[in-house]
């Protein structure tokens, strides 16, 4: 009997444990649905990542993959009766609306079954609890108890005999945040042997290294399944280059551990005395945060992430984490703005990671920063860009300044005369501002 594989998150077809639950039983209808209130200028950037990684997808199936455009909910089922499948098989979705969405389509089905195999994480959450049976909140336990826990081997590779039917008409499906973007499971194989055979020796030490090629930028290859965690893990061992790089897929696992049970931490601080911190609001801070998007606050590091992000839809993860505290606690604005701005920029957005890294830097999520901690983007930059080619790659005004003055052009009239802005802010007085309003809140060190 026929039987459909829908795929989501997991635009590939090895190690694909519902592509072998699919296959088992006879032919497959490969498809994809394209949902236009998903696919969203919100979300520009992974939007076309994802088109472009469906194109991948449906070259590598000789053009079989059955792509129909619509609401999930009707598309999923009207297929299933075209072709009088037996079964819709599915990897299983942690997404923001993926269990609802599933919900409401297994529902539809009439009779139908929705069997998902596998998901977007190497331990389906939920799995991973303290022996008292409730869910960690910091990090390194965590982290101990997955590895305990183990995962499968990458699942077996299968041929099977696919079937196909018309798709529709997809044209409408431009990409729209001008970027240049190479997906598919090709690309992201290719990336990731590459990584192995180069970067990943000192990934531990040179991963902070925005101005270095260390680390494997398979985050959009792993947002969209191109590749899953479960394949990079088998390929590891236990030198600790190979740890930390496990370590950093396990955070991934521990965001949508906390997503999962701490759902509020959508749209809320999952430290509760957050609520009452006072974010800047108005005509100044509007100003501040575009210059912050635009990258013109005047303070490099900032302002080459900000580029990066513009230019390439990636962003190193020190820099994230050194824009996001710039914008938290030296511009007061809510890290949601900033959480917003990001969902619509990276081609690797994850509603999850997104949360946990925004949370993570305002020092209101789980095992997060301290929000007293505030990292000075003079000193960042002169510590993990020590000779300044990252500031340069991303900011041309400053392309002439060489070495690390390129991080206080303030000490140059170079800069100014190349039309770089002068600082937006006083790095003292706004920190001082930042634990003036942290007191406020009655939050200390150990929140
Ligand atoms: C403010 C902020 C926002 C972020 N938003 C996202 C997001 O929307 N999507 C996203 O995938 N990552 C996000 N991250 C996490 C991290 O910055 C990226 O995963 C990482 O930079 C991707 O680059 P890479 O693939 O070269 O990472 P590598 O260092 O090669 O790591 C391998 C993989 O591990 C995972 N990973 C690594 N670091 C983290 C981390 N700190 N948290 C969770 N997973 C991690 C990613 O899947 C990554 O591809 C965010 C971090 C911060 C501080």
């Amino acid at each position: 009997m026929p039987s459909i594989l829908w795929f989501r998150r997991d635009l590939r077809l090895t190690d694909h444990p519902a592509l072998v639950e699919a296959a088992a039983t006879g032919p497959v209808l490969p498809l994809v649905v394209l949902d236009p209130s998903q696919l969203v200028a919100a979300h520009a950037a992974s939007r076309d990542y994802f088109l472009a990684s469906v194109a991948a997808l449906r070259d590598a199936l000789d053009g079989r993959l059955v792509v129909r455009v619509g609401d999930p909910r009707t598309v999923v089922p009207a297929v299933a009766r075209e072709i009088g499948a037996d079964a819709v098989h599915a990897s299983r979705d942690f997404g923001i609306r993926g269990e609802t969405r599933d919900a409401d389509v297994a529902a539809r089905l009439q009779g139908v079954p929705l069997v998902h195999s596998g998901s977007q994480y190497v331990v389906a959450p939920g799995r991973v609890l303290k022996d008292d049976g409730t869910p960690f909140k910091v990090f390194t336990p965590f982290y101990r108890a997955w590895l305990r826990h183990g995962w499968r081997a990458p699942a077996a590779t299968v041929t099977p005999q696919w079937l196909s039917l018309p798709s529709d008409d997809t044209s409408g499906f431009r990409p729209i945040a001008g970027l240049d973007i190479v997906a598919g499971e090709d690309a992201a194989r290719a990336r990731w042997d590459a990584f192995r055979a180069g970067g990943l020796q000192g990934y531990r030490e040179l991963r902070d290294r925005p101005d270095l090629d260390h680390t494997s930028r398979l985050s959009a290859a792993l947002r969209f399944g191109e590749l899953h965690a479960r394949t990079l893990l088998a390929d590891l061992g236990d030198e600790p280059d190979h740890e930390k790089l496990r370590s950093e897929i396990a955070w991934r696992e521990f965001s949508g551990h906390l997503l999962h049970h701490f759902p509020q931490t959508a749209t809320a601080a999952l430290n509760p005395r957050f609520d009452a911190m006072r974010w800047d609001t108005g005509a100044i801070a509007d100003a501040r945060f575009d210059a912050w998007r635009r990258g013109q606050t005047g303070f490099p590091i900032v302002d080459a992430g900000m580029r990066q992000l513009a230019t390439t839809g990636w962003m190193h993860n020190r820099v994230r984490m050194v824009v996001a505290s710039f914008l938290v606690k030296h511009l007061h604005l809510d890290w949601r703005r900033g959480a917003d701005w990001f969902a619509e920029r990276l081609i690797d957005f994850d509603f999850a990671n997104n949360q946990q890294g925004w949370q993570w830097t305002a020092g209101c999520g789980a095992d997060a920063a301290p929000f007293h901690r505030i990292f000075n983007p003079v000193l960042q930059g002169l510590k993990f860009d020590p000779d300044g080619a990252y500031v340069r790659a991303f900011v041309p005004e400053l392309r002439h300044i060489p070495g690390a003055l390129v991080h206080e052009p303030w000490r140059t009239t170079a800069a100014r005369d190349a039309g770089y802005p002068s600082p937006i802010i006083d790095l003292g007085i706004e920190r001082d501002e930042a634990l003036a309003r942290l007191r406020e809140i009655g939050a200390n060190s150990a929140d």
